[in-house]
Order: structure tokens, then C-alpha cells, then sequence
């Protein structure tokens, strides 16, 4: 074979080949373009595409912009203003420091460049293509930059042929400005795709934005929450149980506002939303975490997508105690409104709905730029609004507006009926109670569920047993597979308080059983707990524990049919209320619902 000598490439292959890293798609182009933009500390944007961005993407800013040197450079392998030595890199404030994005765009694209430092009075145009030579000449243009990338891979076919249509591309170039939407409230950003006017958002406090980009249904289903620590500050919102996504693409995780995907963080939120969700839906999060840049590496993925924290287990702790504290201190337990549309579909004519939260100015925003800042649909260039003012932090911008966007009209807490509240059981399977508001109804059997699903897992984590000695052991029969599950599952099952001897031959004696399991109900329990545990753990196979709490909570729990004494009702509410999640079961099923004397009163037409 004829020998191939080693040999350094040409610039032109090399930042063809990193672009295969920097650029997959329309959206990292412009997703480098508008972090190019933020780091030249702009403060307003435009971005417009064709054909989903495989045809154009521009991005036009009022940033610093740049001489003509800096803009020949620019387009160097490696080329950045904004580390200068290695040191830099450890406590990175800016997106970008890899000096690639330029470089790579440039080499699979054709690429003008048009450019002005504000204290300069002409703008420098830069053109390549594919990579090559630069061409430099002089224009004019307001303070800022414009960067305009066409026919993206027209020469790398094979990549050009992996482009998805052009409204696939749209939507992933959607979803990247409209993240940029959401970690840069204070910036004004315009969107245009194939010369329609995707949105136009003005500088807003951050709840403003939100309600522009959600809307206001999104957002009355969001609780606010907000946690800091000498290391981490977390601030954002999380939407309640019941507004589960079918899809996970409603997660926004921002680290010192960039956007980054984090499993142990998403873990985290899931983790603190345990049982509380449908089966099959995921929730809504947006979180802008904020750290010490010192403590956390974003070099370790090229378009810098993923980050790397010293600290991992701490940060899962600190978002999964701040979300399930947020979910627990939160008022989300439905309660019955008029608002829905009474004889829809499948419907009774009652609904439920979330707490209506009241939003200053409401409604969505129209907010345009001044009569003089025309949008020119080419360049998109517009004028610049307000100077800087210092850098503002996601945290700064929620304490300026969360509170006012939450004052909502005073919601009544779920507390529990006060003692002594009158108490009755409908049909053996509801309990109404009085409260100062109106009526309570709880479905006994999620409610008992609730209770003992808490006690199981604390038994787990406590490992301490509490288990009744039976005074008659009882010999169970089971089948060879239910056996063999006991012999497994002994050691938790114990930890539950089952006291079981296993006997050989399919046979276990039960000596104690866990102290809610009802005296006669043993045996049956026992059975149907790994029947249910079987069925669990085909959906979650990995969950031993917590299948297992699960079925026994559902198993041991009152039924509905059971009737109940005054007394057990009154035990059973005392014990739901300080439970973690007194409105949800573990499965997701709602526990308490609460009609309103206003309510009545509506329906009375007393109102
Ligand atoms: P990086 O962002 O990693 O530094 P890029 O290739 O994205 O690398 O950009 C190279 C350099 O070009 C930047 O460091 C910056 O100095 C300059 N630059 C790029 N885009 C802009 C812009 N919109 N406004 C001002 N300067 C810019
Ligand atoms: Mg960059």
C-alpha cells in the first residue's frame, strides 16, 4: 500500500470538517448568530429566515459591531474576541469563546457579513463562500451587525440532503429564538419567516414575556418558584400536576441563561413530581439556574448545549427539595368552576379548572417598535432602544415582576376542615365536610391511599419497622411465581412491616403484618399487593420500592363501599392534611375537590 504521509490541513477542510460539529441545521446557525449578537451586547434583535433557514437566516443586532479587522478575523479557525487565555475559559460570562461559529457557518454557507462600531461612520461588508477567500468592502449602516447566511450546505450535498422539510427546520429554528425569547426578556426580538411576522416582543419584565411567548393559559398554570443558596440560585416557574404535557419538549433549563439540556436536572423535577402526574405526561418547567461560573463546565460539548457541574448530587438535591416544596406550598388542588364549557364532549357540565391567576395589562402584548423603526425585510435591521444598562441577572428580572404578575385575587389555602366541622359520608365512598368557603368532598379511598403510599416510603427511608404481630399466624398458599416474588421483594416487604416466615414449597407464614392492614385482611392483602406490585412493575421495573408502596397503599386503603365512623373520618382527614400532597394519589387521581358557596350561589342564581 502506498504510504500516507501525515500532514496538517488546509484552514478551509479544517473548518469544514468543524462545522459537521457547530453546524447541523438552520437552527445552530441561528443559534450562533443571536449568541454572537447577545455577547456584543445588543439590545435588540432580528431574525429573519427562509424555508425554515435551509434558503436564508439573517440576524441583525444593535451590539457593539466591529472595525474591519476584527471583522476579516472573525471568520478565522479559532478566532474570538472573548477568551484570551486558558484561565478565561474557567469562568466563562460569555456564549461563545470557541471562535468556531464564524469560521464553520463560513465554510458551508455563503455568508455576508455587514458591520459597524459605533463610533465609526461606515460599515464593513465581509463576503465568502464555501469557506474562501474574503472580499471586503464599505457600506453603510446604523451602529450593530448584520450577518446574512444563505444556501447553508450547497456545498456539502450529502449534508443539504439531510435537511428535514423546510417546516421541520422551521420549527427547531422556532424553538431556538424562542428560547432566546424567554432567558432575554429585557432584549427586543423580532421573528420573520418567510416574510410573515412570526412575533415582534418588546423589552418586558420576565412574566410579561412569558405571557407574550405561553400565553395566558400556559401561564395560570405555572407556580412560581425560587430558591437560593451560597453556591446556586434557582429561579423560574414549574406548572402544576395537573397540567401535564404529553410531549417533554415544554422543559426549559437555563444555565446562567443559556440553554442547556441536563438529565440529572430534569431527573430532579421528575423526581419531585413523582405520582403527581398522569401516566404518559411530562411537566412544564422552565428553571434559570445561576452559578458561579467557576463551578460549572460548559466546554465539554460543541455547540455547548450540555453542562458539566462540580457538584451534580448537590444540584439534584437542591432542585428536587425546591420543586416538591414548591408543588406541596402550592395552592393547585382543583376546584369547581363554571368557566369550562358545561355539556362539551364527554362532560358533565362541571370542570375543573385551574386558579385563574390575574395578570397586570393582561391579554397578549402588542407592542410595536415606534412609527421611525421600520423593519427592513432584507436586512432587518432596526434601530436601537434602550442604552444598556448594566447586565441583568433572570432572578433580578423575576423578583421585578413575579410578585405583581402573582397577586392574584386572594386564594383560599386547602386546609384541612377545621375540628369539629360537620362531616358526612355519601354513599361510602365520599366524605363531605363544611368549610368557612363552602363544601369539601374527598374520595376516601385515594385519600387513605395517599396517606399510606407517605407511610410506606417513610418506613423505607426510615427503616424502621412497624409492624402487628399476629396472634394466630396465617399459612399462606401461593402460586410459584408469587413465591419466588416474596422471596425477592422479603427484605422490602419486611420493611413495610410484613413479618413473613418463608416455608419452602410455595408457603409462607405471616407473623405481622404492617399496622394499618385490617385484623381478617391478611392473607388477601398480601396477594393482591403482588398482583399489583407485577402489574407496576411492568411499567417501571426499576422502582422496587416505590411499586411495591404503591400497591400496598392502594390495597391496605379504604375502599370505596367501606363505611365509615365519624371517628375514622375525622382520622383519616387529620392524616391526609399532613401528608406531602393531600390533593393528589399517587396515581394522579384528584383526592379533594371543593365547591364554593359563590359557586352554589351562581348555580342557584343567586349571584
Ligand atoms: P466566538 O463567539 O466563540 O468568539 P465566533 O466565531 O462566533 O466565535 O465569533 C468570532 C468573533 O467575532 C467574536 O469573538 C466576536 O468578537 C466577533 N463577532 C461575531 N459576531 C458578532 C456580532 N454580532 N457583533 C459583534 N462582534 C461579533
Ligand atoms: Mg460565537
Amino acid at each position: 500500500m502506498e504510504q500516507r504521509r501525515v500532514r496538517v490541513l488546509p484552514e478551509q477542510i479544517a473548518n469544514k470538517i468543524a462545522a459537521g460539529e457547530v453546524v447541523q441545521r438552520p437552527e445552530s446557525v441561528v443559534k450562533e448568530l443571536l449568541e454572537n449578537s447577545l455577547d456584543a451586547e445588543s439590545r435588540s434583535l432580528s431574525v429573519v429566515v427562509k424555508e425554515g433557514g435551509t434558503n436564508l437566516v439573517q440576524v441583525s443586532d444593535d451590539g457593539a459591531g466591529m472595525d474591519e479587522e476584527d471583522a476579516v478575523n472573525a471568520f478565522g479557525r479559532h478566532a474570538t474576541s472573548k477568551i484570551v487565555s486558558y484561565e478565561d475559559l474557567e469562568a466563562i460570562r460569555t456564549f461563545g469563546f470557541r471562535g468556531e461559529a464564524l469560521a464553520s457557518i463560513a465554510a458551508v454557507a455563503r455568508v455576508t457579513m455587514k458591520t459597524r462600531r459605533r463610533e465609526l461612520d461606515e460599515a464593513v461588508i465581509v463576503k465568502t463562500e464555501g469557506g474562501g477567500k474574503l472580499s471586503v468592502s464599505r457600506g453603510a449602516r446604523e451602529p450593530g451587525t448584520t450577518v446574512t447566511v444563505q444556501n447553508l450546505f450547497f456545498n456539502v450535498p450529502a449534508r443539504r440532503k439531510f435537511l428535514k422539510s423546510p417546516t421541520t427546520e422551521f420549527r427547531h429554528v422556532y424553538d431556538a429564538v424562542h428560547r432566546i425569547a424567554i432567558s432575554y426578556p429585557e432584549i427586543a426580538l423580532e421573528f420573520v419567516s418567510d416574510g410573515d411576522q412570526i412575533f415582534k416582543l418588546a423589552p418586558a419584565p420576565l412574566p410579561q414575556r412569558l405571557l407574550d411567548v405561553f400565553g395566558e393559559r400556559q401561564l395560570s398554570a405555572l407556580i412560581p418558584v425560587e430558591e437560593r443558596s451560597d453556591l446556586l440560585t434557582v429561579t423560574g416557574y414549574i406548572s402544576k400536576p395537573s397540567f401535564g404535557h404529553r410531549s417533554r419538549s415544554h422543559q426549559y433549563l437555563f444555565l446562567n441563561r443559556r440553554f442547556i439540556g441536563n438529565r440529572t436536572i430534569n431527573h430532579a423535577v421528575f423526581s419531585a413530581y413523582e405520582n403527581l402526574l398522569e401516566k404518559g405526561t411530562f411537566p412544564f418547567f422552565l428553571l434559570f439556574l445561576e452559578i458561579d461560573p467557576h463551578r460549572v463546565d460548559i466546554n465539554i460539548h460543541p455547540s455547548k448545549l450540555e453542562a458539566k457541574f462540580d457538584d451534580e448530587q448537590g444540584v439534584y438535591r437542591f432542585i428536587a427539595a425546591l420543586v416538591r416544596k414548591s408543588l406541596t406550598s402550592s395552592d393547585f388542588f382543583p376546584s369547581l368552576g363554571m368557566t369550562g364549557s358545561p355539556g362539551g364532549p364527554g362532560e358533565t357540565g362541571l370542570r375543573f379548572t385551574p386558579a385563574q391567576h390575574e395578570w397586570p395589562g393582561g391579554g397578549q402584548t402588542a407592542w410595536t417598535f415606534p412609527e421611525r423603526d421600520k423593519v427592513d425585510p432584507v436586512t432587518g435591521e432596526i434601530v436601537r432602544l434602550q442604552p444598556p444598562d448594566g447586565t441583568t441577572t433572570a432572578s433580578q428580572l423575576l423578583r421585578g415582576g413575579i410578585e405583581e404578575m402573582f397577586r392574584a385575587p386572594q386564594q383560599e389555602r386547602a386546609t384541612p376542615p377545621p375540628a369539629g366541622a360537620p362531616l358526612w359520608q355519601l354513599h361510602n365512598k365520599y366524605i363531605m365536610a363544611a368549610v368557612e368557603s363552602g363544601v369539601m368532598i374527598i374520595d376516601q379511598h385515594v385519600a387513605h391511599e395517599r396517606i399510606l403510599y407517605e407511610r410506606a416510603l417513610r418506613r423505607f427511608a426510615a427503616e424502621a419497622r412497624s409492624s402487628q404481630q399476629l396472634l394466630f399466624p396465617k399459612t399462606v398458599e401461593l402460586s410459584a411465581a408469587d413465591y419466588s416474588l416474596v422471596e425477592e421483594l422479603q427484605r422490602d416487604l419486611e420493611g413495610l412491616g410484613f413479618d413473613l416466615k418463608l416455608f419452602g414449597r410455595n408457603t409462607v407464614v405471616v407473623e405481622g403484618v404492617p399496622t394499618d392492614v385490617r385484623v381478617g385482611d391478611e392473607e388477601r392483602i398480601l396477594e393482591e399487593v403482588l398482583t399489583l406490585y407485577k402489574e407496576y412493575r411492568r411499567d417501571a421495573p426499576t422502582n422496587v420500592r416505590d411499586n411495591l408502596a404503591k400497591s400496598y397503599s392502594c390495597r391496605s386503603a379504604v375502599k370505596a363501599g367501606d363505611p365509615l365512623t365519624e371517628q375514622e373520618m375525622r382520622a383519616l382527614l387529620d392524616d391526609l392534611f399532613v401528608t406531602r400532597m393531600p390533593y393528589v394519589c399517587p396515581h394522579g387521581r384528584p383526592i379533594v375537590l371543593r365547591i364554593s358557596i359563590e359557586e352554589m350561589d351562581r348555580r342557584f342564581g343567586r349571584l
